[in-house]
């Protein structure tokens, strides 16, 4: 009875309701936080930033000597940044407002080794787990590079342990790949709309996967129970995981280093505006807080979801954060979005990072092919259509005057601004699969309204 009077108070929120009614929304913060107020409010110690990149220097030498794709950047995972003009220029005309500033692609698709922006998060989880059990084993010290892991010894060492996750796909790939490599037995609970062929792979690298009936918590709560059994099994928790959020927010840095390489300046009169696609939130999240001690005020991010699936708008929205899913306004979760199909969001993210957050966009799943067949068409860059989901955020912040004036986005800023879409995955999808998403995206470009 509760629940129900509870659900229609949530419903007379205008942005809740149209969440309800699976239409695309838009909202934004009332007025900023600044930064450093919202890091100390988060309560994270950004500490764990520095100590991630730390992290993934050490392991670099061992990257580039197991995965040859990492040997072009020495064994640092990195992706490039790629200015999109002519995609800027073909949404402006759609949309039929020309965005002012500079539209940048993060092409997180081209990760080494996993091909999502999982690479960051969900493989720095697996190298602080095998360092600690390396050290307290005595095989490793913190001076030493990640290469003495490759030692006798360690192998058989890491074959007693277990790493277990649950995962809609791409987080059990970025583990499963790692983790194997270094010689845990690895397990990944998938969900029911995991694609077949993140499957095959993980099978064929002796990965053990297992298939739930349900959607991602389902997978993620399978996975939690049967790694609380046993004491041996390192579950990563994309719920809740420090070390997840720590290897995501390592990218803040890194991309100040590459803007600054391309000349391109950010601070209070350049603006730099990131959209970042949102599934449970730990991947937009972290990155969020790395960027936040990067450029401080001068970043805004937004956060962009399927119209089924916006836990983290419904979350912070209602402030109820994981104690609402959406099947709780009545959305089923479903989307193609590989990726976002999340119905609960990540507490960590929802409730201690609220004030980091500038917006909340949803968009259809249609208006995601759409931008995903538009860029391939006019850029020759493929991409997976969730990794498309922050196309829409640039022109809904045009329309929306009422936050560019709450933060000081005059006309003159957002001339000089710097819009990042973060494109989240899509190297590793088969050809084939490629193609039927573009064919459905140029299909769906010409059909959906742009108005
Ligand atoms: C996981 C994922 C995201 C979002 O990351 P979360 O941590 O789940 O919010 C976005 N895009 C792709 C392709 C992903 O796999």
């Amino acid at each position: 009875m509760t629940q129900l009077l509870d659900l229609e108070q949530l419903l007379s929120d205008p942005v809740v309701a149209a969440l309800a009614r699976a239409e695309e929304t838009a909202w934004f913060s009332q007025s900023p936080t600044p930064s450093a107020a919202a890091i100390e409010a988060s309560g994270i110690d950004p500490a764990i930033t520095a100590d991630a990149r730390a992290r993934f220097g050490r392991f670099a030498p061992w990257f580039a000597e197991r995965f040859p794709d990492t040997r072009p950047t020495h064994g640092i995972l990195e992706s490039p940044l790629v200015g999109i003009p002519e995609m800027q220029r073909e949404l402006g005309t759609r949309f039929g407002r020309e965005l002012p500033g500079k539209l940048w692609l993060k092409r997180d698709d081209l990760l080494p080794v996993s091909g999502s922006i999982k690479a960051r998060g969900g493989i720095h989880e697996v190298l602080q787990v095998a360092e600690r059990i390396a050290m307290d084993a005595g095989m490793m010290t913190p001076a030493d590079d990640a290469r003495v892991l490759m030692a006798p010894g360690v192998k058989e060492l890491f074959a007693q342990h277990g790493i277990a996750v649950g995962s809609t796909g791409n987080l059990g790939l970025s583990i499963g790949i790692v983790a194997s490599e270094l010689g845990f037995k690895t397990t990944v609970h998938m969900s029911l709309d995991a694609r077949a062929w993140k499957k095959d792979l993980l099978r064929s690298r002796g990965v053990t996967v297992v298939e739930h009936d349900g959607d991602f918590s389902d997978a993620v709560a399978a996975g939690r129970r049967t790694a609380a059994e046993d004491p041996g099994v390192w579950f990563v928790d994309d719920e809740s995981s420090l070390s997840l959020f720590a290897g995501y927010s390592a990218a803040g840095d890194r991309l100040a280093g590459q803007l600054a390489s391309l000349e391109v300046t950010v601070d209070q009169t350049h603006p730099l505006i990131v959209h970042l696609p949102c599934g449970v939130g730990g991947g937009p999240g972290g990155v969020t807080f790395g960027l936040k001690q990067a450029f401080g005020d001068a970043v805004h991010a937004i956060f962009a979801e399927p119209v089924n699936a916006p836990c983290m708008s419904l979350g912070v929205r209602t402030g109820l954060h994981d104690s609402i899913s959406v099947t709780d306004i009545g959305l089923d979760g479903v989307t193609a979005a590989d990726g976002l199909a999340v119905g609960r969001p990540s507490r960590l993210v929802g409730e201690h990072l609220q004030q980091m957050i500038d917006g909340f966009v949803t968009l259809t799943d249609e208006r995601m092919k759409a931008f995903q067949g538009l860029l391939h068409n006019i850029e020759g860059i493929d991409i997976e259509p969730s990794a498309a989901a922050g196309f829409a955020g640039p022109w809904r912040i045009l329309q929306n005057a009422a936050y560019r004036s709450a933060f000081g986005l005059d006309d003159e800023k957002m001339a000089n601004a710097t819009h990042i879409v973060w494109a989240t995955g899509g190297s590793m999808v088969p050809l084939q699969e490629m193609a039927s998403y573009v064919a459905e995206g140029q299909r769906l470009a010409t059909e959906i309204s742009w108005a």
